[in-house]
């Protein structure tokens, strides 16, 4: 029995009146179990199945089963988690898809990959950024096999928070982490020479290798061709509903799928358009941290002097940041009108220092003191988006430092 089957059955017998109905087609418009292969069929389910269980549990599509990826590049994991917390809707996720290839989840090998046709796996969900050979590499390998590639979470999308080692490079990275930080620095100190990881080592019984780690960092749609976006970090279980529902519709009843580029689940309006926060557009004369006053709860925060990213972000989250009193860090990444979200943010932010004829005086100095009050602005800015922005990453002129 399978880890899924064993839930199922388990759920059979304890599933109660509250379980909230997953984005599954109404049990009327299911597909019979008939139609589906019969090696493919789901297994017979308890006779006790309450209604809400088994709308959970549609059966194989028509065609049977679709192949499901999902792979990490340079990633914390939060974005295979997520796809592990949809609830009880994992359920349907079991019956509609085979995992062929999910490292996080499940045992599987990359031969086991190249063993596919071309476009055989249906859906991929690739999360991370592209930041070395192997994450590069997996990359065409799972597009090449794959019909539907689709960017997952902020760092796939946007380059994410790894993006922002493109203010420095490899041979800096390296520096540091093997040489700098007090626990490397004190094993260095035991060695005759710095002990450095190298990406090729010959051995007596055949070659060792490690990835390349890349000097720039990259969102996947800067090394090949992506279908779909899907934003957040990590995506959240609405947007991920929105995702799956679509994929229900397109493989039990042909509906077709959102344009190429869409991003899913995801406004092309301003986060500040569904945020419930009052603006007033006050003018900012000093830069605060939401722990060093008592927010109110109900006003803009940029205007209660708290730096949000909402002007500059794309809409669909449903602000949960904002209304519970935190800034937005900008993990949706810019809309489409927009090229820098930094830039963007700049933007915002300089319009409401007060510096209009109605404003009292305000003089460079003091502009430049409100500035300084931001911690990291490169950091904060571009916390998302570095790898996609018109910067992309910091250079050093010929001759410079
Ligand atoms: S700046 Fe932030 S807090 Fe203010 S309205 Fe926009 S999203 Fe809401
Ligand atoms: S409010 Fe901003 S940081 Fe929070 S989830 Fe939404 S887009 Fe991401």
């Amino acid at each position: 029995m399978s880890f899924l089957d064993k839930i199922k059955a388990r759920l059979g017998k304890k599933v109660g009146d509250s379980m909230e109905k997953a984005a599954v087609p109404a049990k009327e418009e299911a597909p019979k179990k008939a139609a589906a292969p019969a090696k493919e069929a789901a297994p017979a389910a308890p006779a006790a199945l309450s209604p809400e269980l088994a709308a959970l549990l549609p059966g194989a599509p028509p065609g049977g089963k679709i192949k499901f990826a999902h792979y990490w590049g340079a990633a914390c994991g939060g974005c295979d988690v997520s796809m592990l917390d949809i609830d009880e809707k994992i359920l349907t996720v079991g019956d509609m898809v085979d995992i062929v290839f999910w490292p996080i989840a499940a045992d599987g090998k990359v031969s086991d990959v190249e063993a596919l046709e071309d476009g055989e796996i249906t859906l991929t969900l690739f999360n991370g950024a592209v930041r070395n050979s192997e994450n590069e590499h997996m990359a065409h390998l799972l597009r090449q096999k794959s019909t539907i590639m689709v960017a997952y979470g902020s760092c796939a999308m946007l380059g994410g928070i790894p993006g922002l080692a493109n203010t420095t490079n490899t041979k800096e990275i390296l520096d540091y982490v093997y040489t700098k930080t007090p626990t490397m620095g004190a094993f260095q100190k035991t060695q005759k020479s710095p002990v450095i990881p190298q990406t090729l080592y010959k051995a007596p019984e055949g070659d060792l290798d490690l990835p390349v780690l890349y000097d720039t960092v990259k969102a996947l749609d800067q090394v090949l061709d992506v279908d779909y976006y899907v934003p957040g970090c990590p995506p959240t279980q609405k947007t991920i509903a929105v995702l799956l529902g679509a994929l229900i519709d397109h493989v039990y009843n042909g509906a077709p799928l959102p344009p190429k580029g869409t991003v899913i689940g995801a406004e092309d309006k301003t986060l500040c358009e569904e945020c419930p926060r009052k603006k007033e557009n006050r003018r900012i004369t000093k830069v605060v941290e939401p722990h060093e006053i008592d927010v109110d709860p109900e006003l803009c925060l940029m205007d209660q002097g708290i730096i949000c990213l909402g002007p500059a972000t794309r809409a669909g989250c449903g602000a949960p940041c904002t209304q519970a009193g935190q800034p937005c860090r900008g993990c949706y990444g810019p809309t489409s009108a927009v090229d820098e979200q930094g830039a963007s943010m700049l933007t915002a932010l300089a319009s409401l220092f007060p510096v209009l004829d109605d404003d009292p005086n305000m003089g460079e100095d003091q502009i430049i003191d409100i500035m300084r009050q931001v911690k990291d602005p490169l950091g904060y800015f571009y916390q998302f988006s570095m790898a996609k922005s018109l910067i992309r990453r910091s250079v050093k002129e010929k001759g410079g430092k």
